[in-house]
């Protein structure tokens, strides 16, 4: 790639690209238009020994450094295609859920409805096996083309190839999500707007609004981070710009300045007091980059 300062920007604040809104600069950061442009991305990584971080909304990443010297940064926001091919639809990675439902609500399509309210690109939400109201995306999905960081080959891989467990993916490391397919079901435009209405609905009345990252931990098994975290007194605790909601104890809001540092420290302290009162070990279901 000779002029690879086309494809490639540098030193690029990332705050608008994750939604705790937290300033960190990217020293090499990308959004390939397609998989050509993705390709040179590959190459450039490889050639300068720079780690690959794949982006989609950044509504489940905590940006832990300032500023990033050594990884490229990879944006996924430019494959936003929506196809429909017979009884299924293939998404390309970029598109946003908000898009995806409009799409299903312009063509009376059914069955997405509970992704609603949900701000993660269509490859987040598959590598992070997204859900709500007891479903989850793996359950829609048929295959998924994959791009091969090593090989650079591009295929599309069946659902059952793949492990999907309670928010994670297992079995795609070095492999970039370029779209998934769904199957599908029809229903009225009515009945799917009334539906994805009532998910928001329940939504506001449950979730804080302001600067998140949605849920901070993973639910230990019969139980509830955020009821955890709350009966350790946590509500409303804070460390600089950085609190635990009083609204729900499993949501860590900017107030508009924190660091990925302060936030790191109340989940330090938010997974310290509940193995010290409970005895059990919270997981973080957001990723720490
Ligand atoms: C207010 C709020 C509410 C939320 N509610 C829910 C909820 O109800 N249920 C739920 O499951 N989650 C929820 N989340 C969390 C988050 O929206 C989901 O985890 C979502 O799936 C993340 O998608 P993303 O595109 O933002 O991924 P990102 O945060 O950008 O990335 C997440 C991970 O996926 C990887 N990734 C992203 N795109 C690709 C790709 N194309 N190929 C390979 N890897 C990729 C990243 O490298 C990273 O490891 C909520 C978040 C917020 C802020």
């Amino acid at each position: 790639m000779e002029d690879w300062r086309k494809i490639i920007k540098e030193n690029i604040n990332m705050k608008n690209m994750n939604t705790l809104k937290i300033e960190a600069i990217a020293k090499y950061y990308s959004e390939p238009e397609n998989i050509e442009r993705l390709k040179d991305c590959i190459n450039f990584a490889k050639k300068n020994d720079l780690e690959i971080f794949i982006l989609g909304n950044g509504s489940n990443i905590i940006f832990s450094k300032d500023y990033y010297e050594d990884t490229l940064f990879i944006n996924m926001k430019n494959f936003k295609k929506i196809q429909r091919i017979e009884n299924k639809i293939v998404v390309e990675a970029g598109v946003k859920s908000k898009d995806l439902i409009n799409f299903c609500i312009k063509n009376e399509i059914s069955g997405f409805e509970f992704l609603a309210g949900i701000p993660g690109s269509i490859g987040g939400m598959i590598k992070m096996n997204a859900g709500a109201f007891g479903r989850e995306i793996s359950e829609l999905l048929d295959e998924l083309k994959i791009f091969d960081i090593n090989s650079y080959e591009i295929e599309w891989i069946k659902k059952e190839s793949i492990e999907f467990k309670y928010r994670e993916l297992i079995g795609l490391d070095k492999k970039i999500i370029i779209a998934g397919k769904f199957r599908v079901s029809y229903s009225s435009k009515n009945i799917i707007k009334n539906k994805v209405k009532e998910f928001l609905k329940i939504r506001k009345k449950k979730q804080p609004s302001g600067f998140s990252a949605g849920s901070i931990f993973k639910n230990p098994e019969n139980n509830f981070a955020g009821k955890l975290i709350e009966e350790c007194n946590l509500k409303g605790f804070s460390i600089n710009d950085a609190f635990i909601s009083e609204k729900h104890a499993n949501f860590i809001i900017n107030k508009g300045n924190a660091k990925g540092k302060d936030i790191l420290k109340l989940i330090e302290i938010a997974k310290n007091k509940v193995k010290n009162k409970f005895g059990i070990d919270l997981e973080e279901e957001v990723k720490i980059v």
